[in-house]
């Protein structure tokens, strides 16, 4: 198999090995950018030498500014090793980036449902109670 094949073979790997759904999307250097699960769970970019997986994160620059900060869990280059041995790393890492992931999910005090950590107003109440909340004093 050329190396031409194997790309397109972890094009594939990856649509069906991510958290479901996945978008991907081509970065402007060339490279693709997978993000699996809604909320994103793992993130994974693929170039023409390395696979890189990270895991989802979200930091808001602004009260208003959500900005995407995915954490890096593991660089491979994929075509210094063999198929299967590729393969098994992409997913053990992505498996270990979705579990870090889900383990930061907070579960709101006031409405019960466990949310990702970037949709919480604070360590207790998710942003959908906060605003509720708020809108019920006047
Ligand atoms: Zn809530």
């Amino acid at each position: 198999m050329d190396v031409s094949e194997r790309y397109e073979q972890l094009i594939a790997f990856l649509n069906t090995h991510l958290p479901t759904p996945v978008h991907h999307e081509e970065l402007a250097d060339g490279s693709l950018m997978f993000t699996g699960g809604s909320p994103g769970e793992v993130v994974a970019r693929l170039t023409k030498v390395a696979v890189v997986i990270e895991q989802f994160a979200v930091q808001w620059e602004t009260p208003y500014t959500p900005v995407m900060r995915p954490r890096r869990v593991g660089v491979v280059k994929w075509r210094r090793l063999p198929e299967s041995t590729v393969m098994n790393v992409v997913e053990q890492l992505i498996r270990g980036a979705r579990d870090a992931r889900l383990s930061r999910y907070i579960t709101c005090q006031l409405c019960g449902e466990t949310k990702p950590p970037e949709w919480m107003q604070d360590e207790d109440i998710c942003q959908v109670c906060s605003a509720s909340v708020l809108g019920s004093v006047h």
